[in-house]
């Protein structure tokens, strides 16, 4: 996740086998079939760059364990990837950050037009019910559709296996935007660009994160952007984290910021309050 670990296959699965050891398989069990209550989720603004005002969240999951308190999504998601209980986990942080993201799109004057962004995992994306969840969610909800966009990593869409092709027009049909997650992290980050259309491009953390003192991370970034504007799309920086970061992307052309330097996740009711001050 951080970009620079060369070994997520290998990491995902390790910690996959480590979280079965500790039990987590049968407490997350336990927790599925109660309904996913314990999976929460938290919201992290995203920055316009050139106003400074919250133009959307990304919806981020935490498991609330009873015993072992707030679990991070990488503790547990390769988990849920590898028994598919991504699958009820996933469709319950889609209805929570929906339902929240209509309700604070009425909260003037920050949550005018919000959107929200939604993190989808390889099995999710995959998997064949997801339009009707996608659907179902938005009708329920009263969600602008076009106020939903959903991350994917590249490795997702350079499958394009029939089932994926067939879902990202569909998702487009419903007006549902789509972001590529992690952008750089990839060993073929050009290879989403021939096939498909999305609407942002979220460059990594890890590059980002170098823009200030390394000059390839620099060159790097402001080529993103240039490729991501000329493909019409537009740019999400992850882990800005402080303010001389913000101004070099700004000056790079890169719309939209998000990281530490704003503000981490909050809950709902911070969120509420971050909007409801304008912010
Ligand atoms: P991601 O999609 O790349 O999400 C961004 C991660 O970076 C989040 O970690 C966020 O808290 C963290 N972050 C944001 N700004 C900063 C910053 O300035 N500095 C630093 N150091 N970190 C920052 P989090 O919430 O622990 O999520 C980790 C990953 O778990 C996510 O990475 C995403 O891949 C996955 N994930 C989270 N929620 C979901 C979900 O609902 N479904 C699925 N399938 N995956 C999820
Ligand atoms: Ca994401
Ligand atoms: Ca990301
Ligand atoms: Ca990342």
């Amino acid at each position: 996740e951080s970009g620079k670990d060369r070994h997520e296959v290998y990491e995902a699965d390790m910690r996959a086998r480590t979280a079965k050891r500790l039990g987590l398989e049968g407490d997350m069990r336990r927790a599925v079939e109660r309904g996913c209550e314990e999976f929460v989720v938290r919201y992290q603004p995203l920055i316009d760059t050139a106003t400074g005002r919250t133009s959307g969240l990304e919806a981020l999951v935490r498991w609330e364990h009873p015993e072992r308190g707030l679990v991070s999504p990488s503790d547990f998601i390769p988990l849920a990837e590898e028994t598919g209980m991504i699958i009820a986990i996933g469709r319950r942080v889609l209805r929570e950050a929906c339902s929240r993201a209509r309700d604070w799109s009425s909260l003037g004057p920050g949550g005018r037009g919000i959107e929200v962004s939604v993190n989808l995992s390889a099995r999710q994306f995959r998997d064949p019910g997801l339009l009707e969840d996608v659907a179902r969610v938005l009708g329920e909800t009263g969600l602008r559709p076009g106020a939903l966009t959903l991350e994917v990593t590249e490795g997702i869409l350079t499958e394009d296996t029939p089932v994926v092709l067939a879902t990202v027009q569909y998702l487009g049909l419903l007006g549902v935007k789509l972001a590529i997650d992690d952008f750089g992290t990839g060993y073929s980050s050009l290879a989403h660009v021939k096939r498909f259309p999305v609407d942002y491009l979220k460059i990594d953390r890890s590059i980002v994160s170098g823009i200030e003192e390394d000059p390839r991370d620099e060159a790097i970034v402001s080529a993103a952007i240039t490729l991501a504007h000329a493909l019409g799309e537009r740019v999400v920086a992850e882990g800005v984290e402080t303010e001389g970061q913000l101004a070099r992307l700004r000056e790079l052309g890169c719309e939209v910021a998000q990281g530490f330097h704003f503000s981490r996740p909050l809950d709902g009711e911070a969120l509420a309050a971050w909007l409801d001050a304008g912010k």
